[in-house]
Protein backbone atom coordinates (compact mmCIF):
# COMPACT_ATOMS: atom_id res chain seq x y z
CA UNK A 1 0.00 0.00 0.00
CA UNK A 2 3.35 2.68 1.08
CA UNK A 3 4.26 1.81 -2.73
CA UNK A 4 1.05 2.91 -3.99
CA UNK A 5 1.57 6.34 -6.36
CA UNK A 6 -0.79 8.83 -4.31
CA UNK A 7 0.65 12.06 -6.58
CA UNK A 8 -2.35 11.66 -9.17
CA UNK A 9 -5.09 10.72 -7.17
CA UNK A 10 -7.64 13.03 -6.01
CA UNK A 11 -7.01 15.34 -2.74
CA UNK A 12 -10.23 12.91 -1.08
CA UNK A 13 -7.78 9.73 -1.62
CA UNK A 14 -4.43 11.88 -0.49
CA UNK A 15 -5.87 12.62 2.46
CA UNK A 16 -7.20 9.46 3.39
CA UNK A 17 -4.20 7.36 2.20
CA UNK A 18 -0.77 9.34 1.96
CA UNK A 19 1.92 9.45 4.63
CA UNK A 20 0.62 5.84 6.08
CA UNK A 21 3.67 3.41 7.30
CA UNK A 22 2.34 1.14 9.37
CA UNK A 23 4.21 -0.42 11.94
CA UNK A 24 4.47 -3.84 12.79
CA UNK A 25 1.14 -3.84 14.47
CA UNK A 26 -0.78 -3.35 11.26
CA UNK A 27 -2.33 -0.41 12.92
CA UNK A 28 -4.91 0.50 9.56
CA UNK A 29 -5.02 4.32 12.14
CA UNK A 30 -2.02 6.14 12.53
CA UNK A 31 -0.01 5.51 15.73
CA UNK A 32 1.06 8.38 18.02
CA UNK A 33 4.60 8.04 18.69
CA UNK A 34 4.44 9.50 22.30
CA UNK A 35 8.31 9.60 22.66
CA UNK A 36 10.67 12.43 23.09
CA UNK A 37 13.51 10.31 22.03
CA UNK A 38 14.46 6.61 19.87
CA UNK A 39 17.05 4.52 20.90
CA UNK A 40 19.91 2.61 18.83
CA UNK A 41 20.83 -0.55 18.49
CA UNK A 42 24.45 0.25 19.17
CA UNK A 43 26.86 3.38 20.03
CA UNK A 44 27.89 2.66 15.88
CA UNK A 45 24.40 2.97 14.64
CA UNK A 46 23.79 5.99 16.90
CA UNK A 47 26.89 7.72 15.56
CA UNK A 48 25.57 6.71 12.02
CA UNK A 49 22.61 8.54 12.71
CA UNK A 50 23.49 11.82 14.56
CA UNK A 51 25.92 11.58 10.82
CA UNK A 52 23.52 11.44 8.78
CA UNK A 53 25.00 8.69 6.95
CA UNK A 54 22.00 6.44 8.08
CA UNK A 55 18.27 7.62 8.20
CA UNK A 56 16.11 6.87 11.10
CA UNK A 57 14.56 8.64 13.86
CA UNK A 58 16.63 11.01 17.16
CA UNK A 59 15.23 13.01 18.85
CA UNK A 60 11.13 14.34 18.49
CA UNK A 61 12.46 18.23 18.09
CA UNK A 62 13.03 16.71 14.59
CA UNK A 63 12.42 13.63 13.71
CA UNK A 64 9.07 11.89 15.30
CA UNK A 65 6.90 9.24 13.00
CA UNK A 66 3.22 10.71 13.58
CA UNK A 67 4.78 14.10 12.74
CA UNK A 68 6.85 12.59 9.58
CA UNK A 69 3.66 10.47 8.40
CA UNK A 70 1.55 14.09 8.76
CA UNK A 71 4.63 16.37 6.48
CA UNK A 72 4.49 13.65 4.21
CA UNK A 73 0.58 13.49 3.88
CA UNK A 74 0.31 17.07 3.46
CA UNK A 75 3.50 17.29 1.24
CA UNK A 76 1.27 14.84 -1.25
CA UNK A 77 -1.74 16.79 -0.89
CA UNK A 78 -0.02 20.39 -1.78
CA UNK A 79 2.21 18.51 -4.29
CA UNK A 80 5.47 19.25 -2.93
CA UNK A 81 8.81 17.08 -2.79
CA UNK A 82 8.97 17.90 1.04
CA UNK A 83 6.73 19.45 4.14
CA UNK A 84 7.91 20.63 7.56
CA UNK A 85 5.25 20.29 10.68
CA UNK A 86 5.66 23.32 12.74
CA UNK A 87 4.48 24.61 15.86
CA UNK A 88 1.77 26.91 14.67
CA UNK A 89 1.01 28.93 11.47
CA UNK A 90 2.91 31.49 13.04
CA UNK A 91 6.19 29.37 13.49
CA UNK A 92 6.08 28.20 10.12
CA UNK A 93 6.15 31.89 8.90
CA UNK A 94 9.20 32.71 11.22
CA UNK A 95 10.99 29.29 9.87
CA UNK A 96 10.39 30.32 6.40
CA UNK A 97 12.27 33.19 6.69
CA UNK A 98 14.78 32.43 9.23
CA UNK A 99 16.09 29.71 7.00
CA UNK A 100 15.67 31.61 3.94
CA UNK A 101 16.56 35.37 4.37
CA UNK A 102 19.03 37.54 6.06
CA UNK A 103 19.94 40.71 7.13
CA UNK A 104 19.57 43.18 3.97
CA UNK A 105 16.88 41.21 2.81
CA UNK A 106 13.13 42.48 1.54
CA UNK A 107 9.96 41.25 1.28
CA UNK A 108 6.96 42.41 -1.11
CA UNK A 109 3.80 41.15 1.07
CA UNK A 110 0.20 41.89 -0.01
CA UNK A 111 -0.88 44.44 2.47
CA UNK A 112 -4.07 42.06 4.01
CA UNK A 113 -2.27 39.21 5.40
CA UNK A 114 -3.20 38.33 8.89
CA UNK A 115 -2.75 40.48 11.03
CA UNK A 116 0.24 38.78 13.50
CA UNK A 117 1.96 37.99 10.52
CA UNK A 118 2.61 41.78 9.60
CA UNK A 119 3.53 42.08 13.50
CA UNK A 120 6.00 39.16 12.39
CA UNK A 121 7.57 41.53 9.45
CA UNK A 122 6.95 45.05 10.63
CA UNK A 123 8.17 44.68 14.39
CA UNK A 124 10.58 41.63 14.80
CA UNK A 125 12.01 40.37 11.47
CA UNK A 126 12.98 43.96 11.03
CA UNK A 127 15.15 43.84 13.54
CA UNK A 128 17.11 41.60 11.91
CA UNK A 129 18.15 43.74 8.94
CA UNK A 130 14.74 42.17 6.97
CA UNK A 131 12.67 45.01 5.39
CA UNK A 132 8.99 44.44 4.17
CA UNK A 133 7.07 46.42 2.01
CA UNK A 134 3.27 45.94 1.50
CA UNK A 135 1.48 46.00 -1.87
CA UNK A 136 -2.32 45.68 -2.92
CA UNK A 137 -2.88 41.70 -3.26
CA UNK A 138 -4.45 42.32 -7.27
CA UNK A 139 -2.10 45.17 -7.98
CA UNK A 140 0.50 43.13 -10.25
CA UNK A 141 1.90 46.69 -11.13
CA UNK A 142 2.29 47.50 -7.60
CA UNK A 143 4.11 43.98 -6.61
CA UNK A 144 6.40 44.43 -9.85
CA UNK A 145 7.70 48.29 -8.90
CA UNK A 146 8.43 47.14 -5.05
CA UNK A 147 10.86 44.90 -6.34
CA UNK A 148 14.48 45.90 -5.28
CA UNK A 149 17.53 44.11 -6.02
CA UNK A 150 18.01 42.83 -2.47
CA UNK A 151 14.24 41.37 -2.42
CA UNK A 152 13.74 38.09 -1.79
CA UNK A 153 10.31 36.73 -1.42
CA UNK A 154 7.14 37.81 -2.22
CA UNK A 155 4.24 36.87 0.25
CA UNK A 156 0.86 36.47 -0.13
CA UNK A 157 -2.50 35.18 1.11
CA UNK A 158 -5.68 34.19 -1.32
CA UNK A 159 -8.65 34.77 -0.59
CA UNK A 160 -7.53 37.81 1.32
CA UNK A 161 -9.18 38.10 4.80
CA UNK A 162 -11.71 39.20 5.30
CA UNK A 163 -12.48 41.06 1.99
CA UNK A 164 -11.71 37.48 0.11
CA UNK A 165 -9.98 39.67 -2.89
CA UNK A 166 -8.25 36.75 -5.33
CA UNK A 167 -5.13 36.72 -6.31
CA UNK A 168 -4.11 35.48 -9.73
CA UNK A 169 -1.19 32.95 -8.25
CA UNK A 170 0.36 31.90 -11.81
CA UNK A 171 0.82 35.87 -12.62
CA UNK A 172 2.72 36.58 -9.64
CA UNK A 173 4.91 33.65 -10.26
CA UNK A 174 5.46 34.90 -13.20
CA UNK A 175 6.75 38.15 -12.18
CA UNK A 176 8.56 36.28 -9.25
CA UNK A 177 10.05 33.90 -11.66
CA UNK A 178 11.52 37.02 -13.85
CA UNK A 179 13.14 38.75 -10.89
CA UNK A 180 14.42 35.66 -9.34
CA UNK A 181 12.44 35.87 -6.13
CA UNK A 182 10.85 33.54 -3.75
CA UNK A 183 6.57 33.19 -4.37
CA UNK A 184 5.30 32.07 -0.70
CA UNK A 185 1.66 31.72 -0.97
CA UNK A 186 -0.38 31.02 2.89
CA UNK A 187 -3.08 28.73 1.34
CA UNK A 188 -4.40 28.85 5.18
CA UNK A 189 -8.09 29.47 3.19
CA UNK A 190 -8.43 27.09 0.67
CA UNK A 191 -6.27 24.56 1.47
CA UNK A 192 -4.90 21.84 -0.98
CA UNK A 193 -8.33 20.21 -1.05
CA UNK A 194 -9.55 23.75 -3.48
CA UNK A 195 -6.32 24.73 -4.46
CA UNK A 196 -2.74 24.15 -5.29
CA UNK A 197 -0.34 26.97 -5.34
CA UNK A 198 2.79 25.04 -6.62
CA UNK A 199 1.10 23.73 -9.51
CA UNK A 200 0.17 27.40 -10.25
CA UNK A 201 3.94 28.38 -9.70
CA UNK A 202 4.39 28.87 -6.07
CA UNK A 203 7.65 28.62 -4.76
CA UNK A 204 6.30 27.42 -1.28
CA UNK A 205 3.21 26.81 0.83
CA UNK A 206 2.45 28.01 4.03
CA UNK A 207 -0.27 26.85 6.55
CA UNK A 208 -2.02 27.55 9.77
CA UNK A 209 -3.05 23.44 10.22
CA UNK A 210 -5.29 25.73 13.38
CA UNK A 211 -7.29 26.48 11.02
CA UNK A 212 -8.76 24.20 8.26
CA UNK A 213 -6.49 21.12 8.30
CA UNK A 214 -7.45 20.19 11.64
CA UNK A 215 -10.92 22.10 11.38
CA UNK A 216 -12.68 21.39 14.53
CA UNK A 217 -10.41 23.75 16.72
CA UNK A 218 -8.82 21.64 18.91
CA UNK A 219 -5.06 22.50 18.38
CA UNK A 220 -2.68 24.93 17.03
CA UNK A 221 0.06 24.39 14.29
CA UNK A 222 1.64 25.10 10.82
CA UNK A 223 3.22 23.74 8.04
CA UNK A 224 5.55 24.73 5.06
CA UNK A 225 5.28 22.52 1.88
CA UNK A 226 7.91 23.25 -1.12
CA UNK A 227 10.94 21.38 -2.58
CA UNK A 228 13.48 19.06 -0.60
CA UNK A 229 16.28 21.81 -0.79
CA UNK A 230 14.62 24.33 0.65
CA UNK A 231 11.83 22.67 2.60
CA UNK A 232 13.79 19.33 3.17
CA UNK A 233 17.48 20.80 4.07
CA UNK A 234 17.28 24.98 5.18
CA UNK A 235 13.99 25.08 6.97
CA UNK A 236 14.28 21.67 8.26
CA UNK A 237 18.08 22.69 9.35
CA UNK A 238 16.28 25.74 11.35
CA UNK A 239 13.68 23.60 12.84
CA UNK A 240 16.16 21.13 14.08
CA UNK A 241 18.25 24.21 15.62
CA UNK A 242 15.67 26.37 17.18
CA UNK A 243 12.50 23.67 18.01
CA UNK A 244 9.10 24.93 16.66
CA UNK A 245 8.30 21.61 16.45
CA UNK A 246 4.87 20.32 15.98
CA UNK A 247 3.91 17.76 18.97
CA UNK A 248 3.70 14.34 17.98
CA UNK A 249 -0.13 14.52 19.52
CA UNK A 250 -1.12 17.16 17.19
CA UNK A 251 0.22 15.67 14.29
CA UNK A 252 -2.15 13.20 15.00
CA UNK A 253 -5.04 15.26 14.83
CA UNK A 254 -4.01 16.94 12.03
CA UNK A 255 -3.30 13.69 10.29
CA UNK A 256 -7.09 12.58 11.16
CA UNK A 257 -7.89 16.60 10.03
CA UNK A 258 -6.77 15.77 6.37
CA UNK A 259 -8.99 12.54 6.19
CA UNK A 260 -11.61 14.35 6.22
CA UNK A 261 -10.59 18.05 4.46
CA UNK A 262 -11.88 17.07 0.87
CA UNK A 263 -15.39 16.58 2.37
CA UNK A 264 -15.58 19.71 4.89
CA UNK A 265 -14.06 22.20 2.34
CA UNK A 266 -16.96 21.11 0.05
CA UNK A 267 -19.28 21.15 2.80
CA UNK A 268 -18.31 24.63 4.19
CA UNK A 269 -18.02 26.05 0.24
CA UNK A 270 -21.86 24.80 -0.03
CA UNK A 271 -23.05 26.22 2.80
CA UNK A 272 -21.00 29.63 2.39
CA UNK A 273 -22.72 30.20 -1.06
CA UNK A 274 -25.71 29.51 0.45
CA UNK A 275 -25.84 31.84 3.32
CA UNK A 276 -23.57 34.49 0.58
CA UNK A 277 -26.79 34.38 -1.89
CA UNK A 278 -29.07 34.86 0.96
CA UNK A 279 -27.21 37.87 2.46
CA UNK A 280 -27.36 39.68 -0.46
CA UNK A 281 -30.59 39.85 -0.41
CA UNK A 282 -31.38 40.94 3.08
CA UNK A 283 -32.35 44.37 3.25
CA UNK A 284 -29.52 46.26 5.78
CA UNK A 285 -27.03 44.30 4.14
CA UNK A 286 -24.74 46.83 1.95
CA UNK A 287 -22.47 44.46 0.31
CA UNK A 288 -21.43 40.59 0.50
CA UNK A 289 -17.74 39.67 -0.30
CA UNK A 290 -17.42 35.85 -1.38
CA UNK A 291 -15.62 34.70 -4.19
CA UNK A 292 -18.84 32.27 -5.59
CA UNK A 293 -20.99 35.56 -6.41
CA UNK A 294 -20.95 36.27 -9.76
CA UNK A 295 -20.50 40.30 -8.79
CA UNK A 296 -17.22 39.61 -6.83
CA UNK A 297 -14.09 41.32 -8.71
CA UNK A 298 -11.98 37.73 -9.04
CA UNK A 299 -15.14 35.27 -9.52
CA UNK A 300 -14.09 33.86 -13.03
CA UNK A 301 -10.54 34.00 -11.49
CA UNK A 302 -11.60 32.17 -8.12
CA UNK A 303 -13.30 29.96 -10.46
CA UNK A 304 -10.20 29.02 -12.66
CA UNK A 305 -7.99 29.00 -9.52
CA UNK A 306 -10.19 27.18 -7.28
CA UNK A 307 -12.27 24.26 -7.24
CA UNK A 308 -14.84 25.68 -5.16
CA UNK A 309 -14.45 29.53 -3.19
CA UNK A 310 -14.69 28.34 0.26
CA UNK A 311 -15.99 29.27 3.67
CA UNK A 312 -14.72 32.49 4.58
CA UNK A 313 -17.86 35.36 3.87
CA UNK A 314 -17.69 39.13 5.20
CA UNK A 315 -20.81 41.33 4.64
CA UNK A 316 -21.37 44.89 5.36
CA UNK A 317 -24.23 46.16 7.77
CA UNK A 318 -26.04 49.65 7.50
CA UNK A 319 -25.56 51.33 10.99
CA UNK A 320 -21.77 51.29 11.28
CA UNK A 321 -19.92 49.46 14.80
CA UNK A 322 -23.25 49.97 16.17
CA UNK A 323 -25.45 47.82 13.92
CA UNK A 324 -22.36 45.16 13.69
CA UNK A 325 -22.46 44.55 17.26
CA UNK A 326 -25.69 44.29 18.05
CA UNK A 327 -26.32 41.68 14.57
CA UNK A 328 -23.05 39.77 16.21
CA UNK A 329 -24.50 39.84 20.08
CA UNK A 330 -28.09 38.72 18.46
CA UNK A 331 -27.13 35.39 17.31
CA UNK A 332 -27.56 32.60 19.14
CA UNK A 333 -26.07 29.82 17.68
CA UNK A 334 -22.70 31.28 16.07
CA UNK A 335 -20.05 31.34 18.18
CA UNK A 336 -18.65 34.61 18.40
CA UNK A 337 -14.71 34.07 18.53
CA UNK A 338 -11.71 35.29 16.14
CA UNK A 339 -10.80 31.61 15.21
CA UNK A 340 -11.62 30.37 11.92
CA UNK A 341 -11.83 27.16 9.68
CA UNK A 342 -13.73 25.14 12.32
CA UNK A 343 -16.84 22.92 11.32
CA UNK A 344 -18.79 25.56 13.60
CA UNK A 345 -20.02 29.17 12.46
CA UNK A 346 -17.75 31.53 13.77
CA UNK A 347 -18.86 35.43 13.69
CA UNK A 348 -16.17 38.22 14.14
CA UNK A 349 -16.27 42.18 13.94
CA UNK A 350 -12.74 42.47 12.10
CA UNK A 351 -12.61 46.50 13.00
CA UNK A 352 -12.54 45.90 16.69
CA UNK A 353 -10.49 42.90 16.60
CA UNK A 354 -8.82 41.01 14.04
CA UNK A 355 -7.37 44.97 12.57
CA UNK A 356 -8.51 46.82 15.34
CA UNK A 357 -4.73 47.89 16.24
CA UNK A 358 -4.85 49.49 12.66
CA UNK A 359 -5.12 52.99 12.75
CA UNK A 360 -9.19 53.68 11.86
CA UNK A 361 -8.59 55.35 8.64
CA UNK A 362 -5.82 52.90 7.25
CA UNK A 363 -8.69 50.33 7.95
CA UNK A 364 -10.80 52.10 6.68
CA UNK A 365 -8.71 52.49 3.59
CA UNK A 366 -8.29 48.85 3.20
CA UNK A 367 -11.94 48.00 3.17
CA UNK A 368 -12.44 47.02 6.64
CA UNK A 369 -15.05 49.63 7.60
CA UNK A 370 -16.92 49.62 10.87
CA UNK A 371 -20.16 47.60 9.28
CA UNK A 372 -17.92 44.71 8.45
CA UNK A 373 -18.65 41.13 9.65
CA UNK A 374 -17.14 37.98 8.82
CA UNK A 375 -17.81 34.83 9.12
CA UNK A 376 -16.26 31.51 8.50
CA UNK A 377 -19.50 29.05 7.83
CA UNK A 378 -19.16 25.66 9.42
CA UNK A 379 -21.20 22.36 8.11
CA UNK A 380 -24.47 22.77 10.77
CA UNK A 381 -27.02 22.91 8.46
CA UNK A 382 -27.93 25.87 6.00
CA UNK A 383 -31.31 26.82 7.23
CA UNK A 384 -30.32 27.00 11.26
CA UNK A 385 -27.41 29.52 9.68
CA UNK A 386 -29.83 31.57 7.80
CA UNK A 387 -32.52 31.79 10.85
CA UNK A 388 -30.10 32.68 13.22
CA UNK A 389 -27.94 35.30 11.02
CA UNK A 390 -32.14 36.92 10.47
CA UNK A 391 -32.22 37.07 13.97
CA UNK A 392 -29.10 39.27 14.06
CA UNK A 393 -29.88 41.37 10.82
CA UNK A 394 -33.44 41.96 12.03
CA UNK A 395 -31.98 43.09 15.17
CA UNK A 396 -29.53 45.62 13.37
CA UNK A 397 -31.99 47.05 11.44
CA UNK A 398 -34.49 47.64 14.42
CA UNK A 399 -31.59 50.35 15.68
C1 LIG B 1 -4.25 31.95 11.79
C2 LIG B 1 -3.44 32.29 10.64
C3 LIG B 1 -2.04 32.28 10.70
C4 LIG B 1 -1.28 31.98 11.97
O1 LIG B 1 -1.47 30.67 12.36
P1 LIG B 1 -1.40 30.19 13.90
O2 LIG B 1 -1.57 28.73 13.78
O3 LIG B 1 -2.46 30.90 14.65
O4 LIG B 1 -0.03 30.57 14.38
C5 LIG B 1 -1.32 32.58 9.55
N1 LIG B 1 -1.96 32.87 8.39
C6 LIG B 1 -3.30 32.90 8.31
C7 LIG B 1 -3.92 33.23 7.02
C8 LIG B 1 -4.09 32.62 9.41
O5 LIG B 1 -5.41 32.67 9.33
Amino acid sequence: MSDYDLDDCGPSTQGLRAGRAPTSEQEHSEAIFATSSFTFGSAAEAAAKFGGEEPGNIYSRFSNPTVRAFQERLAVMEGGEACIGTSSGMSAILATCMALLGAGDHIVSSVGVFGTTVSLFNNHLSRFGIDTSFVSLTDYDAWESAIRPETRMLFLETPSNPLTEVADIARLAEIARRHEVLLVVDNCFCTPALQRPLELGADLVIHSATKYLDGQGRVVGGAVVGDAKRVGEQIYSFLRAAGPTMSAFNAWIFLKGLETLSLRMEGHSRNAQAIAEWLNEQPGVRLVNFPGLPGHPQHELARSQQSAPGGIVSFEVEGGREAAWRLIDSTELLSITANLGDVRTTITHPASTTHGRNPPDKREQAGIREGLVRLSIGLEDEADLKADLERGLAAARRM
